[in-house]
C-alpha cells in the first residue's frame, strides 16, 4: 500500500526487509513466532525516501499515522506517552535493508522529561534508576538529535565519579545523577541556546527525523560506498517500548552469538553486563562479562535464551547474532540477525550447516564470500619466531598484523597515503574512526569487548584485531602509550595477533596458514559444481607447486621474462641484447638456453598431467638493460675523471648508446611481444627449444607433460602465422633429434584490440586463446597502467565516472564485449577453441562470474587466488 508509513511489528514479516529494513523485518518475524520481543512499530523506508522529496520534512500523513500507532502501543502496554503516572518509554532504532552496524544512531528512553521521570521513580521504586535513565537521554538525545559534542557529556560523569571517588558509573546513586542531569541540561541550553525539550512527541518526531538524517551523515556514506550498498534504498525507524536491563542486578543486557564467530564452533558465544542498557556493550563502554554470568546469576533466564537461540538459528539456517536485556528477571529479544564472522568461522558454520541438515551444499556454497576465503589464505605469526609480548587483550578478529603505531583515524589514513603500514591504537573505536580502520593494516583498543564496534567492524573486513587491551594506557595527547613500564611512540613498530590477543614488539616474522578440513570439503563441493576450470599463473617450480596444492588444473600463465630477471642471468641477458650481430647474439642465447631448459623442465614437471602455457618474451629489451638517466650520470662522471679506466668508460658509452637507441616514447605501444620474436626470431626460437628439450627430457623421464606454447601482443593474424611456423619447425626438429613425441599446442594471447575483433581469422592460426585482460584493459580504454592509478583513475572512481577501477573489476560493458566478440568469432572458425584469461581478473569474483558467462573455459589466476576462483567459479555456475 502506496500510501501506508507505518507498520506495527505484527503487521509486518521477515519478507519484508526492503520496506521495514533488516531490524523491523525480524523485529516483526520474532513478533509472529511469539517470541518476547517488546512491542512497538516501524516507520518504512519508503517514509524515508519521501521525507527527502519533501525536502526533509515530517509529511502530514506520516505524522498522523505515527501518532496513530503510538496510540495503539499505548492500549497493548497500558502505559502512556507523556503520563507522569504510568509513563512509556521508546527507543528509536534505525534499520536499513542492509545490516549497518553501528553506522547509524540509536535512541533510548525517550519520553522522559522532568516530569515522567518522577513518575518512572515512584513506579519502579528506584530513584537512581529513574534518574540514570533520564540522564543517559539526554546524552544520547542531546547527542544524536541537537548535535551537542558527547565528550561534553562524559566530561561531567568523569567528574562526578572523581568527586565522588568510584570508578564505575552503577556506583553513582540517584542524586549523583539528578547532579548530572542539572549540568547536562545546563549544557544544553548553552549548546543549542533553548532548554532540553520537554514535549515528548516533540522528541519523538525531532528523532524519527534525526534517524532519517544519520542515512546521509559520513560514516554511513563511507559505509555504504565500501561495501557498495545502493544510497537509494533508505533506512526505516523502529520505534519499540523500553525494556530496562539497569533495574538492578537481576536486570542486564547482552549480545550473543549462536556460534563462535571467530571459529565457528558450535557453541554459544556472547556478552553480558548486569545492571546495564544496551549501549553500553555496544559502545564498548565498560567491558563485559562472558555470556556464562548469565547462567550463574539467572540459570532459567539462560536456559530459555539458549532456547530461543536455537529456534533462531533453525528458522533462519544461519548463525544469529542477537541483542537481548533482562528486566527484572524476565527476558526480551531485541534483535536478531545473521551475524558476522571471520572467514573460518564462515566456511566452518557453513560446512557444518550442511552436516546438520540445516542446508544443502549448493545454499552452503553461496553462503561463503571468495573474497572472505582468500582471507584465510593470509599469514600469521610464525610459532617459533621468539615473541616479545607487551600486553595481551582479546584475540578479536584474526591473523598478524605489523605496522607503526598511529593513534586516530586521520593519521592513519594520511599516513597509509604516504605508503606506511599502520596499526591504529585507540582507547576505543566509534563509527567516526572507520576511514582509520579502513587504512590500517589492524586495530588495537584498550576498552570495549568481542563485540565492539572495533571488532565487529575489523572482522568484517578481515582485519587482525585485539580489543580490551587493559593493560595499555593510552595517552592521545602524548601520543604514545604505556604498557607498565616499557613506551610505545606514534610511529614505532608493534606486532598484533588478532588470533591470540596478543600485542608484540617490532616486526615478527609470519607464516602460511593451515587450512581446515572444512576449506578443503567446501571448495571440494565447488569443484563438483562448476564448469569454469581454474589455473594459476606462475613462473617458477615452486610457485607452479604451490598453485597446485590451492587446487589449481594447470597453469594459465607461465612469464618467461621473469626468468630472464635473475641476478646471475642479467649479463647474458644484457650480452644477447648488446649483441651486433646475429652470430654474437646466438653465442649468448646459447647460454641462455641450459639455463631456460631448466626452468621449464621444473615446471612442467611440477604440473606433471596437466597444462602449461608457456608466453614467449614480451617485454622491450630495454627493460633488462640499466636506466637511462643513472646511466648517464654514471658516464658523465667517468668521463670528467680523468683517473678513470678508459676500457671502462667505453663499455658504459657502448651501453648508453644501446640504451638511447632502444629507448621508446611509449615502450608499452612499442617493440615487444611478438613484434620481438618477428624482428630477433633466435630469441624465440631459443625459448621453443628450451621447451622442447624440457619436455623431451621429462617424456623420456615417463613424465605426462602438456605444454602450450603462447604468442603475445598478435593484432594480425599475419604475426601469430609466421611465429606458429617457427614453433612447428622448432618442435619437429627437437623431436627429431631427440626421438621424442610431445603433445603441444600453440595459440595467442588476445590483449591487442584488433585481435578480439579479427578473432575469426586469429583462430586460424591458433589452438587456444588467453585473452591478457591487464593489456587489453589498458588498450581499449587508453589507460596507462602503470600511470593512471597515480595520476587521474582515482579521481575517475571518487567522482564516479567509473564504476569500478577496471583493472581490477573487468569492464564488461567495453573490454568484455570484446572478450564476447573475441570467443564467438574465434569459435566459429574453430569450435573447439579453448579460451581462457590470464590477466589479474581472473582472481576477482565479478570478472570470474562474467568469464563463467560468456563461456570461457577457464580463468588463470596467482596461485593465493586460486580457492577464491574456485568458489567464484561455482558460485557462478549455481
Ligand atoms: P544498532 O543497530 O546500532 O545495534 P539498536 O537499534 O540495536 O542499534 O540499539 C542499540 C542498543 O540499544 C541495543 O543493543 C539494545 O540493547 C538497546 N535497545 C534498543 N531498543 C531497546 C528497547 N526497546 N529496550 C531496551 N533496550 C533497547
Ligand atoms: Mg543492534
Ligand atoms: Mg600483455
Amino acid at each position: 500500500m502506496a500510501d501506508k508509513w507505518v507498520y506495527l511489528f505484527e503487521e509486518g514479516h521477515g519478507g519484508m526487509r526492503d520496506l521495514l529494513g533488516g531490524k523491523g523485518a525480524n523485529l516483526a518475524e520474532m513478533t509472529k513466532a511469539a517470541l518476547p520481543v517488546p512491542p512497538g512499530f516501524t516507520v518504512t523506508t519508503e517514509a524515508c525516501n519521501r521525507y527527502y522529496q519533501e525536502g526533509r520534512t515530517l509529511f502530514d500523513a506520516l505524522k498522523a499515522q505515527i501518532e496513530e500507532a503510538l496510540g495503539k502501543l499505548e492500549e497493548k502496554t497500558g502505559k502512556r506517552f507523556g503520563d507522569p503516572n504510568h509513563p512509556l518509554l521508546v527507543s528509536v532504532r534505525s534499520g536499513a535493508p542492509v545490516s549497518m552496524p553501528g553506522m547509524m544512531d540509536t535512541i533510548l528512553n525517550l519520553g522522559l522529561n522532568d516530569a515522567t521521570v518522577e513518575g518512572l521513580a515512584r513506579l519502579t521504586n528506584d530513584a537512581r534508576f529513574a534518574y540514570d535513565c533520564y540522564r543517559r537521554f539526554i546524552q544520547m538525545f542531546g547527542d544524536v538529535v541537537l548535535g551537542v559534542p558527547h565528550y561534553l557529556f562524559e566530561q561531567v560523569i568523569d567528574d562526578v565519579k572523581a568527586q565522588r571517588g568510584v570508578r564505575h558509573d552503577p556506583e553513582l546513586g540517584a542524586d549523583d545523577w539528578r547532579a548530572v542531569i542539572a549540568r547536562y541540561k545546563a549544557i544544553v541550553q548553552r549548546h543549542t541556546g533553548q532548554p532540553f525539550p520537554q514535549d515528548v512527541k516533540a522528541q519523538l518526531f525531532a528523532a524519527v527525523r534525526a534517524v532519517f538524517d544519520s542515512w546521509n551523515n559520513q560514516r554511513a556514506i563511507v559505509y555504504r560506498k565500501l561495501h557498495n550498498i545502493p544510497d537509494h534504498l533508505g533506512t526505516a525507524v523502529n520505534v519499540q517500548m523500553m525494556v530496562f536491563g539497569n533495574m538492578g542486578n537481576d536486570s542486564g543486557t547482552g549480545v550473543a552469538f549462536t556460534r563462535d564467530p571467530n571459529t565457528g564452533e558450535k557453541r554459544l558465544y556472547g556478552e553480558y553486563l548486569t545492571n546495564a542498557q544496551g549501549e553500553d556493550v555496544v559502545a564498548g563502554i565498560r567491558t563485559p562479562q562472558p555470556i556464562e554470568t548469565l547462567r550463574e546469576a539467572m540459570p532459567a533466564v539462560y536456559e530459555q535464551f539458549v532456547a530461543i537461540c536455537e529456534r533462531l538459528e533453525r528458522h533462519y539456517k544461519d548463525m544469529q547474532d542477537i541483542e537481548f536485556t533482562v528486566e527484572r528477571g524476565t527476558l526480551y529479544i531485541l534483535q536478531t540477525r545473521s551475524g558476522k564472522r571471520t572467514a573460518q568461522a564462515a566456511v566452518k558454520i557453513a560446512v557444518d550447516l550442511v552436516k546438520e541438515g540445516i542446508l544443502t551444499r549448493e545454499e552452503a556454497l553461496l553462503r561463503v564470500d571468495p573474497d572472505q576465503l582468500h582471507q584465510l589464505l593470509h599469514r600469521r605469526i610464525d610459532p617459533s619466531a621468539p615473541r616479545d609480548v607487551l600486553a595481551k587483550g582479546l584475540p578479536a578478529s584474526p591473523g598478524a598484523a605489523t605496522g607503526r603505531v598511529v593513534f586516530d583515524a586521520d593519521e592513519a589514513e594520511a599516513w597509509a597515503k604516504r605508503g606506511e603500514r599502520v596499526i591504529l591504537v585507540r582507547p576505543e573505536t566509534t563509527p567516526e574512526d572507520i576511514h582509520g580502520i579502513v587504512a590500517a593494516q589492524g586495530v588495537l583498543t584498550s576498552r570495549g569487548g568481542m563485540t565492539s564496534h572495533a571488532a565487529v567492524v575489523a572482522r568484517g573486513m578481515g582485519k587482525p584485531c585485539v580489543c580490551g587491551c587493559e593493560a595499555l594506557k593510552i595517552d592521545l595527547r602524548a601520543r604514545m602509550f604505556a604498557v607498565g613500564e616499557r613506551v610505545v611512540r606514534e610511529g614505532e613498530v608493534i606486532t598484533i595477533d588478532g588470533a591470540t590477543g596478543e600485542v608484540l614488539a617490532g616486526e615478527v616474522p609470519l607464516v602460511d596458514p593451515v587450512l581446515s578440513p572444512e576449506f578443503h570439503e567446501l571448495l571440494a563441493w565447488a569443484d563438483a559444481v562448476r564448469r569454469l576450470a581454474v589455473r594459476a599463473n606462475a613462473d617458477t617450480p615452486d610457485d607452479a607447486a604451490k598453485a597446485r596444492a590451492f587446487g589449481a588444473e594447470g597453469i594459465g600463465l607461465c612469464r618467461t621474462e621473469h626468468m630472464f630477471m635473475a641476478p646471475d642471468r642479467v649479463p647474458v641477458v644484457q650480452e644477447m641484447i648488446l649483441a651486433e650481430t646475429r652470430e654474437e647474439r646466438e653465442a649468448a642465447l646459447q647460454k641462455l638456453l641450459p639455463m631456460q631448459q631448466g626452468d621449464f623442465y621444473g615446471i612442467l614437471k611440477a604440473m606433471e598431467g596437466l597444462p602449461v602455457t608457456i608466453r614467449l618474451l614480451d617485454p622491450p629489451l630495454h627493460e633488462f638493460l640499466p636506466n637511462l638517466e643513472e646511466l648517464l650520470v654514471e658516464v658523465t662522471k667517468l668521463r670528467g675523471d680523468p683517473q678513470a679506466d678508459p676500457e671502462r668508460l667505453a663499455e658504459k658509452e657502448a651501453l648508453l648508446a644501446k640504451v638511447r637507441k632502444l629507448h621508446e616514447f611509449n615502450p608499452m605501444l612499442g617493440h615487444r611481444g611478438c613484434r620481438l620474436g618477428l624482428v630477433f626470431p633466435e630469441i624465440y626460437e631459443m625459448q621453443v627449444e628450451a621447451i622442447f628439450r624440457a619436455a623431451a627430457q621429462l617424456v623420456r623421464e615417463g613424465v605426462d607433460v602438456r605444454p602450450e606454447v603462447m604468442i603475445p601482443l598478435v593484432g594480425h593474424v599475419n604475426e601469430l602465422a609466421r611465429l606458429r611456423k617457427l614453433v612447428d619447425e622448432v618442435a619437429q626438429r627437437v623431436m627429431a633429434e631427440t626421438g621424442t613425441s610431445v603433445a603441444y599446442t600453440v595459440g595467442t594471447m588476445i590483449e591487442v584490440p584488433r585481435a578480439a575483433l579479427t578473432a575469426d581469422e586469429i583462430a586460424r592460426e591458433a589452438d587456444f586463446f588467453s585473452f591478457g585482460t591487464n593489456d587489453l584493459t589498458q588498450m581499449t580504454f587508453a589507460f596507462s597502467r602503470d600511470d593512471a592509478e597515480g595520476k587521474f583513475l582515482p579521481h575517475y572512481l571518487e567522482s564516479g565516472i567509473l564504476p569500478d577501477n577496471p583493472f581490477i573489476t573487468l569492464d564488461e560493458r567495453g573490454v568484455g564485449k570484446l572478450i564476447a566478440m573475441g570467443v564467438a568469432e574465434g569459435r566459429k572458425t574453430r569450435p573447439n577453441l579453448k579460451a581462457g584469461i590470464c590477466g589479474e581478473h581472473g582472481g576477482e569474483k565479478r570478472s570470474i562470474d562474467f568469464c563463467h558467462r560468456v563461456g570461457l573455459d577457464y580463468v588463470s589466476c596467482s596461485p593465493y587466488r586460486v580457492p577464491l576462483a574456485r568458489l567464484a567459479a561455482a558460485q557462478a555456475q549455481l
